[in-house]
């Protein structure tokens, strides 16, 4: 689980998050819901170690994380416009992160095939990131940030510079994929429909505040108060 206590972030004057406290399940996919400029993304890097808070306290699978930088938190990440390696083919981008931790040959060969096969890309291995469609390249990116097994995943919009359907296949992928490998997912997203949809969870975040924390079905039927139901509810 991923416990965030009491967590205080300000650029200068500006409050991005206001006594921050989130309990994120273990083994779910969660989804961080709310408007733009409410503090999903400054919430997901602080949870990375992308960003540090100015008080409070972030806690992962149990080992305080709040003083450890983002290569000792085993998180993986994936950004919505993803940086691939552009030089490296497919394969070798989703090797990269064992490479690095110089992984003998064979391990890296099959758990590479074994990723692209969970992402259906085995058939594009040998392309360059430049080769591949919008969504292809986000699919290499969750293998990517899969690769050296992480404890936690935190996606920060990764299918939002794509088109609508290209965003409903993947984002219905995701929920079958998560229920493959049940990692400890978090999803920022700004679409209500995508969250209720996907997610097991929903944190509503809105001007650095959590507005209320639940399933899909609590927050739709029972809303804690007027932004949630008005956020929540038929767009116009
Ligand atoms: P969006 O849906 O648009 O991505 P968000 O919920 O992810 O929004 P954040 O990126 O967390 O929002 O930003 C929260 C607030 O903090 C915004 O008002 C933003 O302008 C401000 N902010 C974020 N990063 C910085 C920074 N590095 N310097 C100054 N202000 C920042
Ligand atoms: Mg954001």
């Amino acid at each position: 689980s991923i416990e965030v206590v009491n967590v205080n972030k300000r650029f200068g004057d500006f409050v991005a998050l206001d006594n921050v406290s989130v309990s994120i399940p273990a083994g779910r996919l969660t989804a961080l819901l709310g408007p733009s400029g409410g503090g999903k993304s400054t919430l997901l890097r602080i949870i990375a170690g992308l960003e540090s808070a100015d008080s409070g306290k972030v806690e992962i699978e149990g080992v305080d994380a709040t003083n450890l930088p983002p290569q000792k938190r085993n998180v993986g990440f994936v950004f919505q416009h993803y940086a691939a390696f552009k030089h490296l083919s497919v394969h070798r981008n989703v090797a990269f992160g064992l490479e690095i931790r110089k992984r003998p040959k064979d391990e890296i060969r099959e758990r590479v095939k074994e990723l692209l096969d969970l992402v259906h890309l085995s058939q594009f291995a040998d392309r360059l990131p430049s080769q591949l469609s919008g969504g292809q390249r986000q699919r290499m990116a969750l293998a990517r940030a899969l690769a050296v097994q992480p404890t936690v995943l935190l996606l920060d919009e990764p299918f939002g510079a794509l088109d609508a359907k290209v965003r409903k296949e993947l984002r219905d992928w995701l929920r079958r994929l998560h229920d493959e490998v049940s990692v400890t997912t978090v999803f920022v997203t700004h679409d209500q429909e995508e969250a209720l949809e996907v997610a097991d969870e929903i944190v509503v975040i809105n001007e650095g505040r959590v507005e209320q924390i639940g399933s899909p079905d609590d927050l739709y039927d029972r809303p804690a108060n007027d932004f949630v139901m008005r956020f929540l509810g038929p767009t116009t």
